[in-house]
């Protein structure tokens, strides 16, 4: 299982001040409809499997109605939908490592894709941070990525060009500012990338299979995991169709800007270290 090649830039995270998962009260109803998964699967753990691939089947319903992200914490919040997702992925394979409070992908891949939608999230988070919380941040900000302002661009570049095969750019730190004594420091409003890693498949393109997303340990996890049980399959639900509803949503109710988050981050701080209004459709090459 070889790690995609977006985790570099696309990653993580459960690292976090609160558990992902949510009470079973709050979650949709199963239908009974094909699921959205990349492979079927015999029992796994907790979850009879018609269970999970009936609640894979709603996810993927619900997902249809889906208009928003961190806006109405239901069925139409993109947000819930995921941690729905998590929810019952956890459940279904309780081996999963992500929940045990890891956050090296926050460390090794922590330059999250972030749409303009979720980046207006974390901006207006920012106001509500303890002032040495964010003082940290931005140092920390300003500290590691400032001086790497041009990969910053490079990768941008990258985002903005999707079809071309620019090379990945040579980051000499890739963690996330926003990580603080290994936690999310804007857990409740971390993108939705940090939000789904470890719990979904992911096909890299129209030729490739999928594969875990996940870091490699992760992924080897699961799958000894299922070993164990004597399930060669996962049930997994699918990161791609979720990928492209936040683009389609951020186009639709925003600028469509996507950037690395750190590089937002950058936009929005000043030579003071003191935060910027919000602008969803910053230069980006000035904000060096
Ligand atoms: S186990 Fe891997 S995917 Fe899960 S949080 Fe840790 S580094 Fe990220
Ligand atoms: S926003 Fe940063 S610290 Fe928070 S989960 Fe995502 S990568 Fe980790």
């Amino acid at each position: 299982m070889s790690l995609p090649s977006e985790m570099s830039q696309e990653p993580n995270p459960q690292a976090e001040n609160q558990p992902a998962s949510q009470s079973s009260s709050q979650l949709p109803e199963p239908l009974s409809n094909e699921a959205q998964v990349t492979q079927t699967t015999s029992p796994p753990l907790n979850l009879p499997s018609e269970q999970l691939q009936a609640s894979l089947a709603a996810a993927s319903r619900y997902l249809e109605q889906v208009n928003n992200i961190g806006l109405s914490d239901d069925v139409q919040d993109l947000n819930y939908l995921i941690d729905f997702l998590v929810f019952i992925v956890d459940q279904a394979y309780p081996f999963i490592p992500c929940p045990s409070g890891c956050s090296n992908c926050c460390v090794d891949s922590g330059l999250p894709r972030t749409s303009a939608l979720e980046w207006a999230h974390i901006h207006g988070y920012l106001s509500q941070m303890p002032p040495d919380v964010l003082k940290q941040v931005i140092e920390q900000n300003e500290s590691r990525h400032r001086p790497q302002h041009q990969q910053f661009l490079a990768e941008q570049a990258r985002i903005e060009n999707p079809d071309t095969d620019l090379a990945l750019p040579k980051f000499e730190c890739k963690e996330c500012p926003f990580l603080i004594e290994g936690r999310c420091s804007v857990y409740a409003v971390r993108p939705t990338i940090c939000r789904g890693f470890g719990y979904f498949t992911w096909r890299p393109g129209k030729e490739r299979d999928s594969q875990i997303f996940a870091c490699q340990m992760a992924a080897d996890t699961l799958l000894d995991g299922l070993r164990q049980i004597h399930s060669p399959y996962a049930a997994l639900p699918a990161w791609n169709p979720i990928s492209d509803k936040v683009y389609a949503l951020n186009r639709a109710q925003s600028t469509g800007v996507m950037a690395t988050l750190p590089l937002w981050l950058m936009a929005h701080t000043d030579a003071n270290g003191q935060i910027l209004p919000l602008n969803l459709n910053p230069d980006f090459s000035q904000s060096g």
